[in-house]
């Protein structure tokens, strides 16, 4: 279904394939961005494997208007006590004109780098405790999946603009009747004339 690129010397087990969980009635609908990471974890630290992907990711938060896939590549590489996982990914999310507040489309790169551990140990099957400062999110579950979900969702947030304009001529809504005055004026009176005005609402 999913092109996956098994580095050389690695044959690529079908139960490395990216994973989409369905969503269900009940829930939000949320996919998520998992793979099976026990061949990996079982290899020696340097081994590695790298996944094309091309995932729908709409309503991984209700904060972002996700408006298509999650593409690009992510690469596994077996660390000493773990997995790091580097990857350029893009997707585009639908932001509203901060003055006329009309959807505009704009292009979000997510740039991984984390380091995952197992919380369970592969050998042993013995848990392995949290670390100072580590998340929950970026630890392998029992089933020694590695879900990318939370990184990326965190990701997208930061990366996201602060703000967009439909145009950089965007003349925004009428502050008395809320007109959108890129498609025209309106009856109301405008103190447009005034520079130091026009200065302040750019500001806005
Ligand atoms: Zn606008
Ligand atoms: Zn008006």
């Amino acid at each position: 279904m999913y092109p996956a690129v098994a580095t050389a010397g690695f044959r690529q087990a079908e139960s490395g394939m990216p994973r989409r969980s369905r969503p269900s009635p009940f829930l939000l609908s949320v996919y998520t961005v998992r793979f099976n990471v026990a061949q990996l974890l079982k290899s020696a630290a340097g081994a590695s494997r790298e996944y094309d992907l091309e995932e729908d990711i709409t309503g991984i938060d209700k904060e972002l208007d996700v408006v298509k896939p999650l593409r690009g590549k992510v690469k596994f590489l077996r660390t000493g006590d773990g997995i790091l996982v580097t990857g350029h990914l893009q997707t585009e999310v639908r932001l509203p004109c901060r003055r006329c507040l009309t959807p505009v489309v704009v292009p979000v790169a997510v740039d991984l780098e984390e380091q995952f551990r197992p919380s369970i140990d592969l050998l042993t099957g013995q848990p392995v405790p949290l670390d100072g400062g580590e998340e929950e999110a970026t630890r392998t579950d029992a089933r020694h999946m590695l879900d990318l979900t939370e990184v990326v969702r965190q990701n997208l947030l930061l990366s996201q603009p602060m703000s967009v304009l439909c145009s950089p001529q965007c003349r925004g809504l009428c502050p008395e009747c809320g007109e959108n005055l890129n498609e025209g004026s309106c009856k109301c009176q405008h103190e447009s004339g005034d520079p130091r005005l026009a200065r302040l609402r750019d500001l806005l």
